[in-house]
C-alpha cells in the first residue's frame, strides 16, 4: 500500500507543473504503465499477496492505475493540440530563403569574353603601367611634343614627363622595345582622360588594344582578325566595314564599323539610321614605330587595333548610359 502511494507521488512529481514533450510523455508512459512499468509490476505482485490483503491492495492499485492513465491521457491530448497549432503556423508554400550569390561585374564579363576570343586566335595578354612616361604615351607611338594629336587628348599630367596613360598604346611601344617579332598581343587596361562624365564619356575607362608584328603581315590579316572577333562577339550575321581614318601610330588607318546589331542594318535610333555602328580604330603599324623599337628597316610589318570595353558592353547589353556601369546599383548589376 505504502508502495502504491509512493508510486503515485513519484508520478505526480514528474508531471505536475512540467512542460512535457512527446518524448517525455513516452518515457513516463513506459516507466509506469509500460510492459515492465512500476504499476504493471505491482499488478504482478498482487498474485503473491496473502488472500486477506488482496482486495484492499487491488482496490488501491486500480485507483492509482486509472489515475495515472487518465492523467497521461490528458497530457497526450494537450500535446496533440499544440502540435496541431504548430502545423497551422507552418506554411509549406512559402518560398525558400535564397542565399545571395554575387557574380562578376558586367564590364569584367565583357572583358573576359573579349580576351577569350583573342586567346582563341593565338593572342597573349601584355600589361603596362597606368602612370606612364610621356615618352611611351606620346613620343614612342609617334605623337611628338608639337604634334596636333596631343591637343585631341586632354591628359592628366603628374609632371612634364609623367602622365596617366591616355590609351594602352604605350604597352605596345614597351613590348616592341623589349621583344623582337613575332609579336601577337592584346593589352587590356584602364586609361584616363580629362573628360566630364556623361552618357558616353568617363574620365576613367577600359581599352583593349591589339598588336601583331611579323614578316609579311598584311591588311587582309587585320580584316580577317577583326571580322572573326566581330562574328564571335556579336554573331555571324554581323558584318564589318573599314572606313579610312587617321591615327599617328598606324598608316594607313581605318575606323571599324559593324552592321547595326539592333536593326540589322535597316536603320534605327542607335545607329542614327545609318545601319552601321563604330566600334574600334585600327590600321597597319606606322613604320616609324619600328624605328623607335630598333627593328631592322623594312623587314617587318604588322597591324594594331583598339576598342573601348565600355563601348562594347553598351552595345552587347543595350545600355544607353555609360555611368550606369559605375553607379553600383544592385538592381542594374543583377540584370547581367
Ligand atoms: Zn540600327
Amino acid at each position: 500500500m505504502i508502495e502504491l502511494e509512493k508510486i503515485k507521488e513519484q508520478f505526480l512529481s514528474e508531471v505536475n507543473g512540467k512542460k512535457l514533450s512527446r518524448s517525455d510523455w513516452e518515457r513516463i508512459h513506459t516507466k509506469y504503465i509500460g510492459r515492465k512499468g512500476l504499476i504493471t509490476d505491482a499488478t504482478i505482485q498482487l498474485k503473491d499477496l496473502p488472500k486477506e490483503q488482496k482486495p484492499q491492495f487491488g482496490k488501491v492499485l486500480n485507483e492509482v492505475k486509472s489515475f495515472v492513465e487518465e492523467k497521461l491521457g490528458e497530457i497526450k491530448e494537450e500535446l496533440l493540440k499544440s502540435e496541431d497549432a504548430l502545423q497551422e503556423h507552418f506554411d509549406f508554400t512559402l518560398p525558400e530563403r535564397k542565399q545571395f550569390v554575387g557574380h562578376t561585374h558586367p564590364l569584367t564579363q565583357i572583358l573576359d569574353e573579349i580576351k577569350s576570343i583573342f586567346y582563341g586566335m593565338g593572342f597573349t595578354v601584355a600589361d603596362g603601367p597606368e602612370v606612364e612616361l610621356d615618352y611611351y604615351n606620346f613620343e614612342a607611338v609617334n605623337i611628338p611634343k608639337d604634334h596636333p594629336a596631343r591637343d585631341m587628348q586632354d591628359t592628366f599630367f603628374f609632371s612634364d614627363n609623367v602622365v596617366l596613360r591616355t590609351h594602352t598604346t604605350p604597352v605596345q611601344a614597351r613590348m616592341m622595345e623589349k621583344h623582337k617579332p613575332p609579336i601577337r598581343i592584346i593589352c587590356p587596361g584602364r586609361v584616363y582622360r580629362k573628360d566630364t562624365p556623361d552618357a558616353t564619356h568617363l574620365p576613367v575607362f577600359n581599352q583593349v588594344e591589339g598588336l601583331v608584328v611579323d614578316e609579311n603581315v598584311t591588311f587582309a590579316d587585320l580584316k580577317g582578325t577583326i571580322g572573326t572577333f566581330v562574328h564571335r562577339m556579336f554573331g555571324k550575321e554581323i558584318g564589318t566595314r573599314f572606313r579610312p581614318s587617321f591615327f599617328s601610330f598606324t598608316e594607313p588607318s581605318a575606323e571599324v564599323d559593324i552592321s547595326c546589331i539592333f536593326c540589322k542594318g535597316k536603320g534605327c535610333r542607335v545607329c542614327k539610321n545609318s545601319g552601321w555602328i563604330e566600334i574600334m580604330g585600327s590600321g597597319m603599324v606606322n613604320p616609324k614605330l619600328y624605328e623607335y623599337a630598333g627593328y631592322e628597316k623594312g623587314r617587318y610589318s604588322g597591324y594594331a587595333f583598339g576598342m573601348g570595353v565600355e563601348r562594347i558592353a553598351m552595345l552587347a547589353y543595350d545600355v544607353n548610359d555609360l555611368r550606369l556601369f559605375l553607379e553600383n546599383d544592385i538592381r542594374f548589376l543583377r540584370q547581367f
